[in-house]
């Protein structure tokens, strides 16, 4: 046995404590646990389980934290401690600026997918145009409602395996301002769907069989496998995809998929073998590889 034994985790949370002592108390037991974005996290849970936000957080430090508080915030501490997502912890997720509910069907929406949202609108040029929509794969919605929510004559659907989170893209959509503009539908891939669409999007399960024990616990746990499984390697979904594009896609229409960081060559050579081809290969703020976007070879 080491005798350099880590520091203790201050799992329980004294009474009595002022918010700002709180938000240190829950701080250094996040970073204590190895928590990775411990200042974040605190913020978020402490503000969360006070009925406050950042800035109430800042400008009533001095106030004491009330027993009905400390409960909840005890809560809060142990189950993030378990490495349950902060997101998940508080039922909410922010994206592209907006609030979206998660469930236990659907993935908790990454900043890196934005970049799917960005890749379509700087292709859109006139945002008053009533473009018809498709999400494969919609989990909470995020993708489709954040675009509806910039595109304010278009439509669309939203298409997931799941009935729990076609549910969930629903009342997501309503909640932010876009429900009559958007319809969702149980079905695999485009099955549920007729027509042809301006532009269709997909955040598809990309990881590898074999990689997806190697990641994160806050994925692994609490992230539905449906979401994350990619096949033997990784590109089941990108194939069902590209095989469905070319009936999907509108004449001029366009495609913007998420990929992994590695995965624009073989997505380039797996559209080789259809009438389609990677436009373009879009980038995430880290600068790695994130979406491909495709037309039409003819259009
Ligand atoms: N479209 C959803 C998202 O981007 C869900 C994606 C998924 O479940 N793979 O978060």
């Amino acid at each position: 046995m080491s005798d350099r034994q880590p520091a203790p985790v201050p799992r329980d949370l004294p009474a009595g404590l002022s918010w700002e002592a709180a938000l240190r108390h829950v701080r250094s037991a996040l970073e204590a646990a190895g928590i990775d974005d411990p200042v974040l996290d605190a913020r978020l849970l402490v503000a969360d389980a006070l009925g406050t936000d950042a800035a109430g957080l800042l400008v009533r430090g001095e106030d004491a934290v009330d027993e009905a508080g400390r409960a909840r915030l005890a809560t809060h501490l142990r189950r993030r401690l378990a490495r349950e997502p902060v997101g998940r912890i508080l039922g909410t997720r922010e994206f592209w600026g907006l609030p979206f509910r998660l469930s236990p069907a659907t993935l908790e929406p990454r900043p890196d997918t934005e970049t799917v949202v960005e890749a379509a609108l700087a292709r859109i040029p006139d945002r008053q145009a009533p473009l018809r929509l498709l999400d494969l794969g919609t989990g909470t919605g995020c993708i489709l409602v954040a675009l509806l929510s910039e595109l304010p004559c278009s439509a669309g659907f939203g298409i997931d395996l799941s009935p729990e989170a076609a549910a969930t893209a629903r009342a997501n959509a309503r909640r932010n301002g876009v429900g009559e503009r958007a319809a969702f539908l149980c079905g695999c891939w485009d099955a549920a769907v007729r027509g042809s669409f301006d532009l269709v999007m997909s955040n598809p399960p990309y990881i590898a069989e074999a990689d997806l024990g190697r990641l994160a616990p806050e994925v692994v746990a609490y992230d539905p496998v449906l979401a994350l499984d990619g096949g033997g390697d990784g590109l089941a979904a990108y194939r069902a995809i590209l095989a469905a594009l070319p009936r999907l896609l509108a004449p001029g229409g366009l495609a913007v998929l998420e990929i992994g960081w590695d995965q624009a060559d073989a997505l380039k050579a797996l559209s080789g073998e259809t009438e389609l081809v990677v436009e373009a290969v879009e980038r995430d703020l880290a600068g790695r590889d994130r979406a491909v976007v495709l037309r039409r070879r003819d259009a």
